[in-house]
């Protein structure tokens, strides 16, 4: 009886693995070239394995097929005149994912590095991350090649209102609603906002997230991402007695996400030593001092070499991996994609790191969470540790719907407790499907899980 059973078992498994297979290699051949998708379909599919054995439903009704697929891909021009009168022409995208379970929900990015296959990558990850949530918001994401560093307020104010101009056909609070990402902070919301709302004729608040607070925006959104990040790294500690306090934190980037993850992680007591940006990174002995960084960051727009000549005993080197190879028990990658290969988790694993949480999307390289997971670091993946900018976006459609605000301590309190209940559904699914402690498997299954049933319910759409 036992060895049927095992028989049986393993010709399920064989099935699910052969039918995720044939799916992950129609996703390499029908979107050639995007290796950032490739990479992001592949962890997910690997993860759920498990779940087309138990539940064949799945299988037999085609959800995998359907859900790496993008129900609609937008691609536009924008053009605009710089200051000094050149037409210039960048290109903008939207890619809406899926709405089985809400509006497509996902930022924007503006970075010269954006094409198709980086915001495929990004909006398929977003659907499983927002389903995570718990909140009603299906998954997208959409940016532009457009540079933001360097030009003028008034260059990015021409660029975001021409972009606008063309998403505006696509979005709206119960369809679509974007929201920052890379090179996306207030300011570009704002423009943005202003025109989605000049070209509408009304103040349809619920169409953006991230706005200003007077405008329609949540408290503590801004902080969300990096709280949430802390929040999910501390239950994660906390499930193995140990605590931000004392401990040495390195945190890449200083941009949003970084900023408020260093800010909460101070506040729990920790030692955050180093931050950094595209050009290079600041190892400060004494501690980051926030001050200084959210100063040069968020209102002068300085490069991090310049935190040295305000604190000369730290040190400032070019280049950004680097900043991997500082001694820490908790590292905290906040900038940007597989900015941690495998050579950098070898050496964090061998300086002894504890925690790591990917605070930016898809930030491990998928050989560097082999690394951390053979080692047995405790390893939040993106989807589930950063989801806190997106479930407090959530909470700002909401309150925008009510034309209501909460405090900041009863928005963070929501962020804290979505935060501790993904944690504990990525970790019950783990459990439930046979990788007990492996939050990867555990996150993406509890995200598919939601959206697959929502899927089936609605029929062959
Ligand atoms: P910001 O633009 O505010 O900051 C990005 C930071 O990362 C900057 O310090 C930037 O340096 C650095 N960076 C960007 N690109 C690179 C690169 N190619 N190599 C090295 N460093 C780089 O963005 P956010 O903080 O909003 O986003 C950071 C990450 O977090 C992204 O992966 C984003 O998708 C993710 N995320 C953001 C959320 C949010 O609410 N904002 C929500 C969930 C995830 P420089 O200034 O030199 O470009």
């Amino acid at each position: 009886m036992i060895i049927t059973e095992q028989a049986m078992e393993s010709q399920e498994m064989k099935a699910a693995r052969s039918y995720v297979k044939e799916v992950y290699e129609s996703v390499i051949s029908r979107n050639p070239g995007e290796t950032e998708f490739h990479q992001a379909v592949k962890e997910i599919v690997d993860s759920l394995v498990p779940v087309f054995a138990k539940h064949p439903q799945y299988m037999h009704r085609g959800i995998l097929e359907s859900i790496v697929e993008p129900e609609r891909m937008i691609t536009f021009r924008v053009p605009w005149v710089d200051d000094e009168g050149k037409v210039r022409v960048n290109r903008g995208f939207r890619v809406q994912f899926n709405s089985a379970i809400g509006p497509y929900k996902g930022g924007l990015r503006f970075h010269p590095s954006v094409n198709g296959g980086i915001i495929k990558f990004l909006g398929f990850e977003q659907i499983f991350k927002n389903s995570l949530t718990g909140q009603p918001i299906g998954g997208g994401k959409g940016g532009s090649d457009f540079d933001p560093k360097g030009k003028s307020d008034a260059e990015v104010m021409r660029f975001t209102q021409s972009f606008m101009t063309e998403l505006c056909k696509y979005i709206g609070p119960d369809e679509d609603v974007p929201a920052g990402d890379i090179g996306v902070g207030a300011r570009e919301i704002g423009y943005m906002f202003g025109q989605y709302k000049r070209i509408r004729g009304g103040h349809e608040a619920g169409v953006l997230t991230g706005k200003g607070i007077v405008y329609g925006g949540s408290l503590a959104r801004t902080e969300a991402t990096g709280y949430g990040t802390v929040y999910f790294v501390d239950e994660m500690l906390k499930s193995k007695g140990l605590s931000f306090e004392g401990s040495t934190v390195v945190v890449s980037g200083s941009g949003n996400v970084s900023i408020y993850a260093i800010e909460k992680a101070i506040r729990m007591g920790a030692h955050v030593v180093a931050c950094s940006d595209s050009n290079g990174y600041v190892y400060d002995k004494n501690g980051i001092n926030l001050a200084t960084l959210k100063r040069l960051k968020e209102i002068e727009r300085k490069r991090i070499s310049e935190y040295v000549l305000e604190h000369p005993h730290a040190e400032y080197h070019e280049g950004c991996s680097g900043i991997w190879t500082i001694p820490c028990d908790i590292a905290l990658p906040c900038a940007t994609q597989n900015e941690i290969d495998e050579a950098s988790a070898k050496i964090l694993v061998e300086n002894g790191v504890k925690a790591v949480g990917e605070g930016a999307n898809m930030p491990s390289t998928l050989e560097a969470i082999d690394v951390f997971l053979a080692a047995g670091v405790l390893f939040g993946p993106a989807k589930a540790a950063n989801a806190g900018g997106v479930a407090v976006s959530a909470l700002e459609m909401a309150q925008n719907s009510m034309r209501y605000s909460w405090t900041f301590e009863e928005v963070d309190a929501k962020l804290q407790n979505i935060m501790s209940t993904i944690y504990r559904n990525s970790v019950k699914a783990a459990e439930e499907y046979g990788h007990p402690g492996n939050l990867v498997v555990g996150a993406n299954i509890a995200g598919f899980l939601r959206v697959a049933d929502a899927m089936m319910a609605q029929g062959i759409v």
